[in-house]
Formats: structure tokens, sequence, C-alpha cells
């Protein structure tokens, strides 16, 4: 502490990063209810006294402490946002209350890991809660070492006021109030009442049995002590005593401030690092920041590693029609094994990337146009070229984004062959241990051969959520942005980045400050993530006991193994068009029994598989089944409305299913159903298929239609389940094309418009017993599952990525609060309200998960 007359340096209580208090995700905090001053996002784990003088408060739950210095000044020091709810754990003493202590001397140790896992922050905040003895106040800025970096300096008021001398002596008393805050008068509500007594100009006291708290003082009304149910009585003398007690009882019978003061103060863990704010300092116009979209979420550190490839040049004139079909032969039988080899070694979504190559290799279509393209003289590498080109730019003028995509298999797949032909080694990519890796676009190939051990984010400016680079980023768990500025272009290699995979940015050579707050942030989600993995095969229960099944979306036994190993409870929803996509004949009943079998038996008896049958047509065109064009593909055969065009191909799909039915509790499940008449047609259907096989299956729908979600009520009598497919309904519901570059992103599955639709499903479907569920992406959201949860949806079916984390979230959750806020948010105008609402619960009860992977 330095100390001139009337002014106090106070010393940093720990190592790290200072935060103005704005950016503490709790508003008592952030609004300076409690007091001024600042907070720390620490980096050593014992806090110092920032200045001499008496222990006036040492919490019972150790999380925070008070200073009174020989000035007057009160200094508390509240370690972490929402850590009382940790009773203690974590926290050491090392002084006991009453006792003095001298600048620096340790007060309190704590255990940073365990509580990054169970606080939503562990911004530390050091604050005058007197400030009538305050004229005026620095704050420090940056990095600060613990005893050393002076962090406040205060200027004292002149003299310390008189305490609350009456003006008339009227004095009124409450009567006895329960005290309904679960962890009694914490910082919290102890700093609203405070405030809320400080506008009344009676001597205000808090009382409970012969002890008394000034109710003016944070830390006064901290001291008492309090524990939920306590019986306080509220006492003023002066001039407005009867309206202060009246005020002050009313409000601590409502919990001061806390909405639901017996739900809150559970530890709730924190997947948005308050340190996030303190990364971002450079606005959006800052030229150091380029901006794209998340790929796959999280936050990377490295260094530059741009991809460069050979340029392959080929001569257009061949050595004649024989030779050079030989050597294109050739050159394709080596390009086949090149990636046999790499597929040795490569499993999951790299090891499908490989398989989708190889039959690209032995494509008759494709080999014909090459081959055609030697007539004429022309050597095997141009006549490759022109014939994998032209296939690619075939694939680049279709409307589908998906099917888009593909051309960068079929180039990357191209050019591994021309590098043979050419004579030119494309050797695998190889990098320095925390590179980030930026480039137009990753090949897949590229992507399959990355060392994940020392690539930790990837970055292109072309690609977009559903390429290769962003599927794997998401299977790899690391940070990839894509559609990035093409400036990232002219980064040289070894320049220090900071990858926000979540936001969507890369920040060329971060500040020292800016690179502290991301180490934490990475500390903290590793930790959260490890804890998320640990706990995933527990069930999701709320904390007031309501369970909610987390489920998996998947689209092969392999993904169906995973989703169980990661704590998956069933498969909520198996996208069977996998399997009838990419390939020139539909896979026959005995494949398609053998790929269900193979996921009921990765399931077992007891998880219930829900098998959508066929949704193609719209996005998911299948060269074999031609429909006719259509102006409005998305409006015209899509979905349950293709099968039952082709009931053929429904009938061999159903009993496909039903000879997987006895390994696992399999239901079938429509998609797109749009009317009675077509939920009854595919029934139909069904019962004769289970009456022929002996067989039989639970049925229900999906609800993507605005029509089919109108009259749940009718189609609830119909089937045994529901399940909600967001991603459509929201489309149909707005009228935005959900592949729209433009309208994707205004396509809200919060809009309250399918909010509203969600919950009439929901009604409907419980009041017929039938359960209901929700496959679509928001099922995932972070924000969107207390509100989901809320409503009353009985089952989330998510990506397997986002299982542990999803159940998570949930246990986080008070199942009362969120029909709260499901009822809120229900009187909402727009998708921008809803957001708005729900961060702020977010921030409030659970922080939301944005790491969330999906
Ligand atoms: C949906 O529409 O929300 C859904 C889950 O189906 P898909 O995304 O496969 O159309
Ligand atoms: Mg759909």
């Amino acid at each position: 502490m330095s100390t001139l007359p009337g002014r106090i340096g106070l010393v940093a209580p720990l190592s790290g990063i200072l935060v103005p208090l704005e950016r503490v995700p709790d508003p008592v905090f952030a609004q300076r209810t409690v007091g001024d001053g600042v907070s720390i996002d620490p980096t050593s784990c014992d806090v110092l006294a920032p200045a001499a003088g008496l222990v006036t408060l040492l919490h019972r739950a150790a999380h925070a402490l008070a200073i009174t210095t020989d000035e007057g000044l009160e200094i508390l020091v509240h370690i972490g946002v929402d850590t009382i709810g940790l009773n203690g754990k974590g926290f050491t003493p090392r002084v006991r209350q009453g006792d003095r202590v001298v600048a620096g001397q340790a007060l309190i140790s704590f255990d940073a890991d365990l509580i990054a896992r169970s606080a939503p922050s562990l911004l530390t905040q050091v604050l005058v809660t007197n400030r009538e003895r305050i004229r005026g106040m620095t704050v420090g800025t940056g990095l600060v070492e613990a005893g050393r970096s002076i962090i406040l300096n205060v200027e004292l008021a002149a003299a310390a006021p008189a305490e609350g001398t009456p003006a008339s002596e009227a004095t009124a008393v409450s009567a006895d109030i329960r005290l309904p805050n679960r962890q009694g008068l914490h910082a919290r509500p102890a700093a609203v009442l405070a405030a809320a007594a400080k506008t009344f100009r009676a001597d205000i006291r808090l009382l409970r049995g012969a002890d008394a708290a000034n109710a003016k003082s944070v830390t006064a009304i901290l001291l008492l002590a309090t524990s939920p149910n306590d019986a306080i009585r509220v006492s003023a003398t002066g001039p407005d005593a009867a309206a202060a007690v009246s005020a002050l009882a009313e409000l601590l019978a409502s919990g001061s401030g806390e909405s639901h003061a017996a739900g809150e103060g559970s530890p709730a863990v924190g997947p948005v690092p308050a340190a996030a704010a303190a990364i971002a300092p450079a606005g959006p116009t800052d030229p150091r920041k380029l901006t794209g979209v998340c790929a796959s979420p999280g936050l990377a550190l490295g260094k530059v590693a741009q991809v460069r490839r050979a340029v392959i040049n080929v001569e257009e004139q061949g050595a004649g029609v024989e030779r050079e079909r030989a050597h294109l032969d050739a050159a394709l039988a080596r390009g086949r094994q090149q990636i046999s080899v790499q597929k040795a070694v490569n499993s999951g979504a790299a090891s499908r990337i490989l398989d989708a190559h190889l039959e690209l290799l032995a494509d008759p279509e494709l080999i014909d146009l090459a081959v055609a393209g030697l007539a004429g003289g022309r050597s095997a590498g141009y006549a490759w070229r022109e014939a994998y080109s032209s296939y690619a730019e075939r694939l680049e003028a279709l409307a589908s984004p998906l099917l888009r995509e593909r051309a960068g298999d079929v180039r990357d797949v191209g050019s591994r062959v021309l590098g043979l032909l050419a004579g030119v080694t494309t050797a695998p990519l190889e990098f320095a241990p925390g590179s980030i890796l930026i480039a137009d676009e990753l090949t897949p190939s590229e992507t399959a051969s990355l060392d994940a051990g020392r690539v930790v984010g990837l970055c292109t400016t072309g690609g977009g959520p559903t390429s290769h680079a962003a599927i794997l980023a998401r299977a790899l768990g690391i940070p990839a942005v894509c559609g990035v500025d093409r400036a990232a272009l002219e980064l040289a290699d070894g320049t220090p980045v900071l990858l926000d995979g979540t936001g969507g940015t890369l920040l060329e050579d971060p500040d020292e400050t800016q690179v502290a707050a991301a180490r934490v942030v990475i500390g903290r989600l590793r930790a959260q993530r490890k804890s998320e993995r640990e706990a995933a095969s527990e069930p999701a229960v709320t904390t007031d006991g309501h369970r909610i099944e987390i489920a998996a979306n998947v689209g092969t036994a392999e993904e169906a193994v995973a989703a169980v190993a990661q704590g998956g409870e069933a498969v909520g929803l198996l996208r069977s068009e996998l399997l009838f996509l990419d390939r020139d004949t539909a896979p026959d009943e005995r494949e398609q029994a053998d790929a269900y079998r193979a996921v009921a038996t990765a399931l077992g008896r007891a998880r219930r598989l829900v098998i959508r049958t066929l949704d193609v047509g719209g996005d998911k065109p299948l060269p074999y089944l031609p429909l006719p064009p259509e102006q409005n593909p998305f409006l015209g055969l899509r979905g349950i409305r293709v099968s039952l065009e082709r009931p053929d191909l429904l009938r061999s799909q159903l009993r496909a299913i039903l000879k997987a039915a006895p390994l696992s509790d399999i239901h079938v499940m429509f998609p797109m159903i749009a009317t009675l008449d077509e939920l009854r047609a595919a029934r139909r259907i069904l019962d004769e298929e289970q009456r022929a096989s002996g067989e039989s299956v639970r049925v229900g729908v999906m609800i993507e239609v605005p029509s089919a979600a109108l009259t749940a009520e009718h189609l609830a009598r119909e089937v045994d389940f529901f399940s909600i497919g967001t991603n459509d309904l929201t489309q149909y519901t707005l009228a935005m094309d959900r592949g729209h570059p433009k309208l994707a992103p205004l396509a809200d599955a919060l809009h309250p418009a399918v909010l509203r639709l969600i919950s009439l499903t929901v009604e409907a479907a419980h009041r017929h017993g039938k359960w209901v569920g929700v496959c679509g992406g928001i099922a995932a959201e972070p924000l969107a599952v207390p509100v989901l949860l809320g409503i009353g949806v009985d089952e989330l079916s998510v990506p397997v990525p986002a299982i542990a984390a999803v159940k998570a979230l949930v246990r986080r959750l008070s199942a009362r609060d969120c029909r709260d806020l499901a009822r809120e948010v229900a009187g909402l105008s727009t998708a921008g309200e809803v957001r708005a609402r729900l961060a702020q619960f977010g921030r409030e009860a659970s922080p939301a998960a944005a790491a969330v992977r999906g």
C-alpha cells in the first residue's frame, strides 16, 4: 500500500489482468451496486491484502473478505462470481476475522481449477464499499503483479460522515421476515438492500435476535452472516422510518433482487469465460482483426502457417492415346493405393472422406470423360485436368451448398492424380507445433492428413460450415473459421495470431493483454470440457430434479458407437438418407437391414433408436431417383412425399427397419409431414409391413412444417411421439431458405413464431400423453436449451460432440426458472429480443455454454 495524505494506493491482491467492472458477468458488480473498484482475471491463486487494516469480514463461505483500513476505508475482495454456492469448497482462509493484516499478507488461497469449473467466472473484484469515504479514484489497467502493482488509487473524502444521525427520533420496526435467499444475504442481495436503504434518511438496522447490522453497509450486512430462513426484522429511526421499514421489509421478503431466491446461488460452470471480454478490445474496425464465420468453436493462440501447394504444369500434347491411357491408369491406381494407405491410419470423419475419394477415382463417368479427352493426341495430364475440372464446375453450379462443397473433393482427388501424372509429389502437410493453418481452402485429403497435435486451428477464405475442414475441425475439437477475409492469405508465416472459432475472427499480432486473457480462457475451456466429459454418462437432471433425455443425431453405426461412448442416452434421429446419397443405385433391402442392425446393435435393446425414413428431395437430390424439375424444390416433392410417390422404396425401407426391430427399441419417424392424410397413408403401408413381418415398432412424425405444428392435436392422436425439426420448421415458418447465403443467418429458430409453434406442439402432445423431442440445430444451442426445457420438451437430440456439454448445461438449470423464462419469452416480439433475454438468463442463472460444440 502506498499512502499519501488523503490518498491510499491499493496493491493487487492477485496477479492477472485488470478488467473494468462493467465486464464482470454479474450486474451487481458490473453496475457497481456493491462498491466501486476493479476486477482481476487472476493468474495466481493466493489473495493478498490490498491494504493494511482489520479483517472486518471473512465470509463463512470464504469466498469474500473485507478489510477496514485505519482511514475507515472498507475494501471488499470477492473471489469469482456466484462462488458463494461453493460453500467454502476450494477456498482456504489464511487469516481469521478480527485479525490485523499488513498490505501484501496472504488472506485466502483458492483452487483455481475447481472454481473455474464450478463458477461462472473467476474474475475477482476489489471494491471500496463505503463510497462516501471516497472523493475520487483512479483505476489501473493491463497486467498486474500480486503484492506489487497498484491497482486503485483512492482519494479520500475530507471526513468520514457521521453514522446515520437521525433527523428526528420516529422509529418503526417490521415483523419477522423469513429470508427466502438460498445463500442468505450474500454480496448480491446485500448490495441491493444497502442501495435501497441509502435512499432513505433514517438510520436503518437489520435485526436478527440480538445481532444488528447497518442496512446501508454491504459489509455490515455480510457480517451478519445470515442463513436461509433466518428471521430478520427491519428497524428504522428517522424522519422517513415508516416508509423505509415498509420498503425494505418488502424487498427482503421478495429475495432482495434475487428473482427466484430459493433457486439461485447454485454453482454454475462458466463456459463463457469472463476473460473473453478482455480478449477483444480490438473493435470490429481494427485492421488486425479479420472476420469470417464460425466453422468450429473454440479459441486458439498460435502462429500462421500458410498452406502452399506446388503448381502443377502439364503439357497439352501427349505421346499417343495408348501410352497416355496406360499412364492415366497407372496414376489412378497409384492414387488409390496412396489413399488406402492414408485411410489405414485414419478413422472417423477423415476415413469417410478418404472413402469418398476412393469412390471418385473409380467413377466411370469421370474416367470416361478423361479417356475421351485423350483423343486428338492430348496428354493424360491435360485430359485428366480437363475432366475433373469440368466435373467440379458442374457441382459448383448446383444450388445445394452441400453438393457445391463436394466440388472440393473432386478438385482434391483430381490434383492428387495430376501430381502423380506430372511427377510432382504431394507430400503430406507438415507444420510446426502450435500452427494455425491459413488457406484459400483446405482440401479434404489435406485436412485428413493433419496432425492434430501440431495444428491448433484452421482458417480458410473459402468453404463453409459444412465443408470437410469444418467437419473435421469439429471432430478434432479445434477451432476453425471459414470465409475469412482474403487478407489472411497475406499474413507472413510465423505471425502470432489469435483464432476465435466461436466469434469467427482471426486477430493478427494480439497484444500482451489479449494473449494473457486468451490463455486464461483456453485453460478454462479445457478444464470445462474435461469435467463435462467426465460427467457425460450421468443423466441430465436439473437442479430441481427434472430429467430430460439427451439423445444423438447420427448417420452411421460408427457415430452411434461414439454417441453411446459420449453419454448419448438414445438416438433421436438416424438420418437414413445418408445410406442413399452419393451412389448410383438405391441400397437394397439387405444392405439397409445390415446398416440398421449395425446401429441397433451399437445401441443395445435398452436404448431407443428413432429411424427417420428417407428424407430426400429439396437440398438432397438422388441421382437414381430423378424427380421432375421443380420451380420450388423445397415446396415440392420432399421428405414423405417422395416416399408416397415411390411406395416401393418406402416398403423396402420399412421391411429393412422391421428386421432390426428385435435388436433395439426401434421407432420409425416420417419426415416432412404436412397433413394428417400423409401420415395416414404412410402408416397404412407400415401397418401392412408390420402385419406381414410379425414385428412392430413405435411411430412418430417430424414436426417441421407449420401446418403440422398447428394440427399437432390431431396428429398426436395417431402417433407415439413427435420430434421437432427446427431447421425446416424455421425455414417454412419464416419463408427463408435455410441454405441461402443472405437469409440463412436471419432464419432464426428462436424467432417467437417458431417458439410458439414448438409450444403448441408440446402442449398438444402432452395432452395426449405423447413425448416430444427436438432434433433440429437449436437443441444443441446453449441459449435455446433453457427455453426448450421450459416449454416442456422431453428429449433433446444433438450432434454427438455436443452431448456432454448439453447434459452439463441442463444440470445447471432449474426447471422452474426455465418454465418462468419460457412464459416470459412467449410475450416477446422479435428473435433479437428473445436472444437478448436468453443471454441475460444465461448470465444470471447458468452462463450460456458458448463453447458447446455442434
Ligand atoms: C430439421 O429440419 O430440423 C431436421 C432435423 O432435419 P434435417 O436438418 O435433416 O432436414
Ligand atoms: Mg428437416
